[in-house]
């Protein structure tokens, strides 16, 4: 079955046995109710379409990104719930690179980050750059934040809470919120039309692995970690280090399948990308050790992972044959925790031949 055919893995059109593609691609209507504050949208709908639909009915809902479904059978749509969002919201990023104490900055911003406001998202992204000596590379931590409010609340709280970061009133934007979803995409953010484009991002082949960390990282740990970008591979790697907290602290773990929120401080999306075959191995290789050197902070009781950034890397089903729930936990537990259980029951119910399935979709309990 495919969608929006974006998944990570490429499991949606990747097979090894022989195989007919049900393409919900022209399934993409998207049909927003402002008065209930709920959209329905159909499975082919990309983000894109689904922001444009939103914004061009009203300035003040938005939708977080994320979610997704398969295992169970076919959806034709969701039906999503919008959050209020006020008409101007206001964007910044602050750039550090290791010789503008990059590392340091990073280290304070792990402490604050998860509790700076419950109106203010930020993010840090860690890639590599040129320096500004001719010839030679850095390692740049690009500090960006979505404040639901306007630039003269912003300023003050960051300076009080925050005055490391070196916040001025220069790297603030205010904007629509539907804008700042193409600020975030590195995307002119008008014309807003731009979001009906699905190939307006550029397309590289990518390899992605997730961590969630809730206890902070050591300044020598830190410098380990952006010292691997210095590395060959890494031309086109980015990690994106997403503050928790506020909201996501108040969401039961059993409340929907994904399970990752309280008391997490950060999850970390590593991505490494590639414009020549030849190069693959080279870059799985690079983010195959940044996730091995990532373990001794990652979470220590059970490694979580993000079901939306597969990682085959994680384990497998069984292309031919049973998958045992032992062998499944290996990655279920990661990516669902307590809630991995509740899915194989359900799955067990409602599709117990697995007649619904790829790597890494949830078996049933019984051998059929
Ligand atoms: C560059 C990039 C950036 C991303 N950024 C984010 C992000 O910011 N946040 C985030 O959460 N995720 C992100 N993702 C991950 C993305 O959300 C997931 O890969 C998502 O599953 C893609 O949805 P899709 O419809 O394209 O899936 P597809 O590739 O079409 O399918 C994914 C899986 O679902 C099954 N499936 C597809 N359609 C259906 C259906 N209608 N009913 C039942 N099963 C179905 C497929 O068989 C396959 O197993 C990103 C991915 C990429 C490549």
């Amino acid at each position: 079955i495919r969608s929006g055919g974006h998944d990570v893995e490429g499991v949606s059109y990747v097979s090894q046995v022989p195989f007919v593609i049900l393409d919900l691609v022209n399934f993409r209507d998207v049909n927003v109710d402002t008065k209930n504050e709920v959209a329905w949208v159909q499975s082919g709908a990309t983000t894109g379409e689904l922001y444009y639909g939103i914004a061009s009915k009203t300035q003040t809902l938005g939708f977080p990104a994320g979610g997704g479904g398969n295992t169970f059978g076919v959806v034709l749509a969701w039906k999503i719930k919008l959050v209020p969002v006020p008409p101007v919201v206001t964007v910044f990023t602050v750039n550090k690179n290791l010789e503008q104490n990059a590392t340091k900055t990073f280290h304070r911003w792990q402490y604050i980050a998860h509790k700076l406001s419950r109106d203010l998202f930020t993010t840090v992204w860690v890639m590599k750059v040129n320096s500004s000596q001719v010839g030679r590379k850095t390692v740049l931590a690009s500090f960006k934040g979505m404040f639901l409010g306007r630039i003269d609340v912003l300023i003050p709280l960051i300076q009080y809470a925050f005055p490391e970061l070196g916040l001025a009133r220069e790297n603030c934007t205010e904007m629509s919120w539907v804008q700042s979803v193409l600020y975030f995409g590195a995307l002119p953010i008008e014309p807003v039309e731009i979001l009906l484009n699905r190939s307006a991002l550029p397309r590289l082949s990518l390899k992605a692995k997730t961590d969630y960390i809730r206890e902070p990282m050591s300044e020598t740990g830190i410098e380990g970690f952006m010292n691997m970008f210095l590395e060959e591979g890494t031309d086109f790697a980015i990690t994106m280090i997403e503050a928790f907290g506020g909201k996501m602290d108040e969401i039961r773990e059993n409340e929907i399948p994904f399970p990752h929120r309280s008391g997490i401080l950060f999850e970390s999306v590593y991505i490494v990308q590639w414009r020549n075959e030849e190069d693959a191995g080279l870059c799985i290789n690079w983010i195959r050790r940044l996730y091995s050197y990532m373990s001794s902070y990652a979470s220590k009781s059970l490694r979580g992972a993000y079901y939306n950034y597969k990682d085959l890397d994680l384990g497998t089903n069984n292309i031919n044959g049973y998958t045992s729930y032992e062998q499944a936990s290996v990655w279920g537990l990661k990516y669902f925790r307590n809630n991995f259980k509740r899915l194989v029951r359900i799955k067990t119910m409602i599709d117990p031949m697995n007649f619904f399935s790829n790597e890494q979709s949830i078996p049933p309990l019984l051998s059929p």
